[in-house]
């Protein structure tokens, strides 16, 4: 699921304010967090507060081209223009607001208002999906990992509804989220004790089994230091799972600038599946496996259409994200969003 449209499923729980409230938590996860160390290949125009991308983060080419203008649907209306570095393919978001300047494209009170109309049908879908996606992932950890127990670390936790899951299953568990008000949710209601983003270049190198980052990666203006630290943090034996939106999709070839996954400027950056195959290999990592996330063709395609303004967007969203879904069946390269394993390299002996 994307965090940044998780709102949407909370709208059974009790009220606009909670919902509110958990929306706000949701969506100031890690996107202005403050790591310590700049990824030299970016270069952040400090009175303006905006991350502008001078080089590729993955493979420092200065060639960028001006790919397409996508519009903010979600909170301000505003429009950014992607990028594309001609060298490797990479593609991101240029001039994302950075700091403290990124709040108010998580305050979505238009997103929740719009969404009225389809209230009970949208939440009971997105709540079932949930709760499935939910014990997958769990499932997912344990087949990856070989492991039925172990030390997992979750970045970009949100309320905490994934890490509460895995320490049911007698997991150790640390989690880290940007957001205080998440951070308290998670304490309250799962009793997590969640660290802030600081932790992720605190945490001792060499301590986890698995790391989690559930479409948290698109979000960080670091890319390339948490990459970095991804590996540190790692044991030998370690896996990553990293689940991201494929811009190579069906969907996102169908929609082209009005594809809701490209969500600017809250998503820096769009992965597909070789630009995520080549970071793994910089920093270390063997690309174990992948695997499609087909629900999410069906809830993207659904907001694809509302962002063109459709009347019928349940409709056509559903239609499309079936035909979507049937082209990840067949090729999974082509699924909406998608969920890596990497394992770490190991040295030739
Ligand atoms: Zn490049």
């Amino acid at each position: 699921m994307n965090f940044s449209r998780v709102p949407i499923l909370l709208k059974d729980l009790k009220g606009k304010d909670i919902r509110r409230f958990l929306f706000v938590s949701l969506h100031q996860i890690w996107v202005n967090s403050a790591f310590t160390d700049e990824a030299k290949s970016i270069v952040r125009e400090k009175e303006m507060d905006i991350l502008k991308i001078n080089a590729c983060p993955l493979c420092e080419g200065t060639q960028l081209a001006y790919v397409m203008t996508c519009t903010d649907c979600y909170a301000t209306g505003e429009k950014f223009e992607i990028y594309q570095c001609n060298n490797c393919g990479f593609t991101f978001t240029q001039n994302t607001p950075s700091g403290k300047e990124i709040d108010k494209y998580y305050h979505a009170a238009n997103y929740i208002s719009h969404t009225d109309t389809k209230k009970g049908l949208m939440n009971s879908i997105y709540h079932r999906v949930r709760k499935r996606m939910l014990k997958e992932k769990v499932r997912l950890v344990m087949k990856a990992s070989h492991r039925k127990r172990g030390k997992l670390l979750d970045i970009g936790t949100g309320t905490g509804y994934f890490a509460n899951a895995m320490r049911k299953e007698t997991w150790k568990v640390d989690a880290i989220e940007k957001n205080e008000e998440a951070r308290s949710f998670a304490k309250e209601q799962f009793r997590l004790n969640v660290k802030d983003e600081k932790a992720l270049d605190e945490l001792a190198a060499g301590s986890y089994d698995v790391i989690t980052l559930w479409h948290v990666l698109e979000h960080l203006e670091k890319l390339e230091h948490t990459w970095t630290r991804l590996n540190e943090l790692l044991t030998d034996k370690g896996i990553l799972i990293i689940a991201v939106p494929n811009y190579s999709s069906y969907d996102a070839k169908k929609y082209k600038a009005n594809w809701a996954a490209y969500d600017v400027p809250r998503h820096i950056w769009h992965f597909t599946p070789a630009t995520m195959q080549r970071f793994g290999i910089k920093h270390g990592f063997i690309m174990a496996a992948h695997y499609p996330m087909p629900f999410d063709a069906f809830y993207v395609s659904m907001l694809s259409e509302k962002n063109t303004g459709s009347k019928l967007s349940f409709l056509k969203g559903a239609y499309t994200g079936t035909i979507a879904w049937f082209h990840s069946l067949v090729k999974k390269e082509k699924s909406s969003s998608i969920i890596y394993i990497f394992r770490k390299k190991q040295d030739e002996k």
